[in-house]
């Protein structure tokens, strides 16, 4: 018997259209007509009664805004790490070897450091004034005895 009774009577239908406007929720409306919540957001939908997306859209908003703010502290993470990368070959000055020699020109008063590749034409070596004692001069001993990995080790 039941199934022969439509849910949705013009009477209901008003109801529902004059609740809808009056800006009751579906549950209030579905209460009041004395019908399923489902069944009113179905019936609204047929209906195509929405509330416009005024009312749809805080929620992606602000998740939207909930996801950015989420992201910015990796964002920061990104910032230092490329900054610290970038800034290792930064901490190596350029090393002016203005007094390039060959390899029969080297003593102990010329750094030893090989410019170029060995066996190139334009072959010689660093030139410049060695640290005392050491055999490169005080960029390249720097670079030969590259505190980098080491030294991280020893501070952490
Ligand atoms: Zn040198």
């Amino acid at each position: 018997m039941l199934t022969h009774l439509p849910t949705w009577t013009t009477d209901r239908v008003e109801l529902l259209k004059s609740h809808f406007e009056a800006g009751l929720t579906c549950r209030e409306i579905a209460a009041s007509i004395g019908v399923s919540r489902n069944a009113v957001i179905g019936k609204l939908a047929r209906l195509q009664l929405t509330r416009g997306p005024a009312r749809a859209e805080p929620r992606p908003t602000k998740a939207a805004r909930e996801r950015s703010r989420k992201s910015i502290p990796r964002l920061q993470y990104q910032i230092l790490q490329a900054v610290y990368e970038n800034a290792q070959p930064l901490q190596e000055e350029p090393i002016a070897s203005e007094r390039r020699c060959s390899l029969f020109e080297l003593s102990n008063e010329r750094c030893r450091w090989p410019i170029s590749t060995p066996g190139a034409e334009d072959f010689c070596f660093c030139g410049n004034t060695p640290i005392e004692g050491m055999p490169y001069c005080s960029g390249h001993h720097r670079l030969a005895y590259r505190p980098g990995s080491r030294q991280r080790v020893v501070r952490g």
